[in-house]
């Protein structure tokens, strides 16, 4: 069972092949290599008092296998808070291959993965990551059923962008309704960085409710696709100190730093991206000493994990769109929770999580 403990990023890690599993609380890490097809891979699995620990398979050049591992302890326990705040019944896991996914696929090494896979009997299920696409996802399915985020075509959800995008879509809300005692967000400014899959469906979202949308991305193209078909003012240069209501990172992670942070003029961060902040304890708490609302990136993008767990209980589009409606409930509670206990929204969603798994596995072991 997971312990109640606060994990901080700044904590030194013990030594050893089980020092980072120990420290992370893992309960089972496994190494593959197939020197025929050139797999190297590590799978993580976290915890799985809820159930099945599923996470997606990242495809990565890692400089060296310690990153790797890294990587994977790191992604897989975030996994593990991202199903138990969503009222899922998941455990947290991940997967990473170590290659380059432009040159080193091959159908091979990704059926001889899926035979890893499925070797863990339904104790880990994978899913599309950083390079990895619905194609390998295809392979896998040909050497194990433990495997989501196939095409539609093949019974699976298709792209999750959609379901992620309608999931940070209600956290806005709900962050709108904590902020100002209303979830409308008619005539508020929300600058979106970052106008790809999601942002570019919640650019859709939030014009519609009437919201003054301002937008950034390095993709020129894309970008101004983006503003012509929903009326957006494109942003450049310095985003940071824009005079908006509400900031919401789409792009990459690490965007909520001490520079980022000190320029904002908005009264909620609320986006997509994973790992908005840079350092967990140092910016969450930053934020909340500025008086912005966070509305934590592993709450409010779940979206696409809730739609890779209804592939498992047969899929239902609809009903993926319901479920992620919840969001803005959690959104709120978190954030009451928060404010009530003068604490920062990060960890009050951390605290809420393993409350929820520490709650659950009493259940299960019968106390
Ligand atoms: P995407 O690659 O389709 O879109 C990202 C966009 O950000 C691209 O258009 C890119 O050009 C732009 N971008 C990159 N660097 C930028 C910068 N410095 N400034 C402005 N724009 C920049 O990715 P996506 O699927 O839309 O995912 C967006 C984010 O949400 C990622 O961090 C992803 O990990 C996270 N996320 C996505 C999903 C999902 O269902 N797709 C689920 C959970 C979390």
């Amino acid at each position: 069972m997971i312990e109640t403990k606060e994990i901080s990023h700044t904590k030194s890690m013990q030594a050893g092949v089980f020092g980072p599993m120990t420290d992370m609380q893992h309960e089972q890490v496994v190494f593959c290599n197939d020197p025929a097809t050139g797999l190297k891979a590590i799978i993580a699995i976290h915890n799985t008092v809820l159930g099945p620990a599923l996470g997606g398979t990242r495809m990565w050049k890692y400089d060296n296998e310690t990153q790797a591992l890294n990587d994977v302890l790191r992604l897989s326990r975030g996994m593990t808070y991202k199903a138990a705040i969503t009222g899922l019944n998941l455990g947290g896991g991940k997967a990473v291959i170590i290659g380059d996914s432009r040159t080193d696929k091959s159908e091979a090494l990704f059926r001889r993965f899926g035979k890893f896979i499925d070797s863990l009997a339904g104790k880990y299920i994978t899913a599309e990551d950083v390079g990895t696409s619905t194609k390998d996802m295809e392979w896998i399915a040909m050497e194990t059923n433990h495997v989501t985020g196939i095409p539609q075509s093949m019974g699976g959800g298709g792209d999750p962008s959609p379901v992620t995008a309608h999931g940070v879509y209600m956290g806005m809300k709900a962050s709108a309704k904590h902020a100002w005692g209303s979830e409308s967000l008619n005539g508020r400014k929300i600058l979106v960085q970052g106008v790809g899959h999601v942002g570019e469906n919640l650019v859709n979202y939030i014009s519609k409710e009437g919201a003054k949308v301002y937008i950034s991305d390095i993709n020129e193209a894309q970008l101004k696709k983006v503003a012509e078909t929903y009326g957006a003012t494109v942003v450049n240069g310095n985003i940071f100190d824009l005079e908006v209501d509400i900031y919401a990172p789409c792009a990459l992670g690490a965007t909520l730093n001490d520079e980022s942070i000190a320029a904002l003029k908005c009264v909620i961060v609320a986006g997509a991206a994973n790992n908005q902040l840079a350092n967990e304890t140092t910016h969450g708490a930053m934020l909340m000493e500025k008086g912005v609302i966070y509305a934590p990136d592993f709450v409010i993008n779940a979206g696409g994990l809730i739609n890779v767990y209804s592939e498992l209980i047969g899929y239902n589009r609809e009903l993926a769109f319901q479920q992620t409606d919840k969001i803005y409930d959690f959104t709120l509670d978190i954030l009451r929770k928060a404010s009530d206990e003068s604490i920062p929204t990060y960890l009050a969603a951390n605290r809420m999580a393993e409350k929820r798994i520490t709650d659950i596995g009493k259940v299960k072991l019968g106390f």
